[in-house]
């Protein structure tokens, strides 16, 4: 298979122009094809907290030639854990060596800096490929998966040989091949806040904000005798944008919010909307940050039960449509990134999957399947147990032993893995049959 000769160019459509779409541009532009993204609203009304970018995610970022200094990263060094009620610091990990030993940084973006970044990288007349093309204002209402259309709500359509549905959580491609998902409110819901560093200066508020480390508060289990603050509440807060935006997740339990909306809706609420309940006892440093926040916008979190299959005919799911996840192993971007990956790699020109997309998106689900579901499933239980978080620390062999007896998601399964490798090994057993 290891042959060029059979090689097509194919016609793409991407449905969704979010993070893991533009991936998905860059990705297939790169291998020769001609991608069209429809979004189904002007890019203007983005918003957006910090997205973490681990060596998973930057890896591919830099194979495709991204320019990641314009995406304004904050490469993380730190990670610091803070008492909930005095902002002593309990504990902190070095990540001086995370570098050399998975070979990527670990960036914190601005999603609207990557955002912008990935778009760029998708339609910019430099870097391989024909640019893709973007055509905003059009929503996916429908998808023929055999024939290989789309219908958008403004009555216009498209046919393409391969359609990606990176529709997001509420995805309707998803829909269209079949799948009804089984969804349930969390125990947990967030707030996203940013400060601006020129607040922080102007209102002479912790500095600390404005380091290179990602900040903890909350989210231990509480001992059996307490009944004030449970798990879920808890504050994570770290700079990004070239350290002018310091950005907040404040969790708390969802009985303590009245926004049902999943998804990343756009309605500011005032900060007291946050700073209930126990937030009335946080570390006042921390406390007065947040008081001091713009683009106050809630995120309700619901848990999505893995999905029985991630491909039909000539259409695939990708990104929060495939693997929506609980924010707490910081994969969400990440992931899509590598959905996008795999996609770019089975249709290159390496393999003969071009003339085969049914047996092309087959072996993207085999690759990509069960290790997006292995994260989303982590990062429930991380919700539930802080301590099933991803380490950020290298694990000993024999620490490594036990966490995979224990099931739990390593930092080395995350970054150690070669994907080129696993698909060509995958195409290998195909070439036997
Ligand atoms: C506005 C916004 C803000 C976010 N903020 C954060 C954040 O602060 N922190 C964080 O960790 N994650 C955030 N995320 C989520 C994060 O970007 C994703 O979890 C992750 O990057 C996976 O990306 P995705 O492309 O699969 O999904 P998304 O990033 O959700 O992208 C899906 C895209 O599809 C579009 N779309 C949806 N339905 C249709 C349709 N029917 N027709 C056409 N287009 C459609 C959406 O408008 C969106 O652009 C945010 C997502 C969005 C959309």
């Amino acid at each position: 298979m290891d042959s060029d000769t059979n090689f097509k160019q194919l016609r793409v459509a991407v449905i969704g122009g979010g993070l893991g779409g533009l991936s998905a541009a860059i990705a297939l532009r790169r291998s020769g094809h001609l991608v069209e993204i429809y979004e189904r609203r002007n890019f203007n009304v983005e918003v957006g907290a910090a997205v973490s970018c681990a060596a998973n995610g930057t890896q591919w970022l830099r194979e495709w030639e991204v320019d990641i200094p314009s995406m304004k990263p904050v490469v993380l060094m730190k990670l610091v854990m803070h008492d909930w009620e005095t902002g002593e610091i309990l504990n902190q990990y070095d990540l001086e060596n995370y570098e050399e030993q998975w070979g990527n940084v670990y960036n914190m973006f601005h999603r609207q800096d990557m955002h912008a970044g990935l778009l760029r990288a998708a339609t910019s007349p430099d870097g391989l490929g024909t640019p893709a093309t973007v055509v905003v204002d059009h929503v996916c209402e429908s998808v023929d998966y055999e024939k290989g259309t789309v219908t958008f709500q403004n009555g216009r359509t498209t046919i393409a040989d391969l359609i990606i549905g990176s529709d997001g959580i509420r995805s309707v491609v998803r829909r269209e091949i079949g799948i009804i998902p089984s969804v349930k409110s969390a125990p947990q819901t967030c707030y996203r806040c940013n400060v601006r560093r020129t607040d922080v200066e102007r209102l002479g508020l912790q500095p600390y904000s404005l380091e290179p480390a990602i900040h903890y508060w909350g989210g231990m289990p509480q001992n059996e005798s307490s009944t004030t603050r449970s798990q879920f509440y808890k504050v994570v807060m770290s700079p990004c944008s070239d350290y002018d935006i310091v950005s907040f997740y404040c969790f708390m339990p969802t009985e303590m919010t009245n926004h049902t909306k999943e998804g990343f809706s756009f309605i500011e609420v005032p900060v007291s909307d946050i700073t209930k309940g126990c937030y009335d006892s946080l570390d006042d440093d921390c406390l007065a940050l947040i008081k001091n926040s713009i683009d106050r916008m809630p995120w309700r979190l619901y848990k999505h039960e893995p999905y029985p299959h991630w491909q039909k005919g000539k259409v695939c799911i990708l990104g929060d449509a495939a693997h929506p996840m609980m924010p707490h192993q910081s994969q969400g971007a990440c992931q899509a990134i590598e959905d996008a990956a795999a996609l770019g790699i089975i249709f290159s020109s390496t393999y003969d999957f071009t003339n085969n997309i049914a047996q092309g998106l087959a072996l993207y689900e085999r690759i990509r399947k069960p290790r997006g579901t292995r994260v989303q499933e982590a990062s429930w239980r991380a919700t539930l147990n802080i301590n099933e978080r991803i380490g950020f620390t290298s694990l000993t062999a024999h620490d490594t032993a036990l966490a995979a007896l224990s099931g739990k998601l390593t930092i080395n399964e995350m970054n150690a893995y070669r994907m080129h490798d696993h698909i060509h090994e995958e195409v290998s057993k195909l070439a036997c049959l």
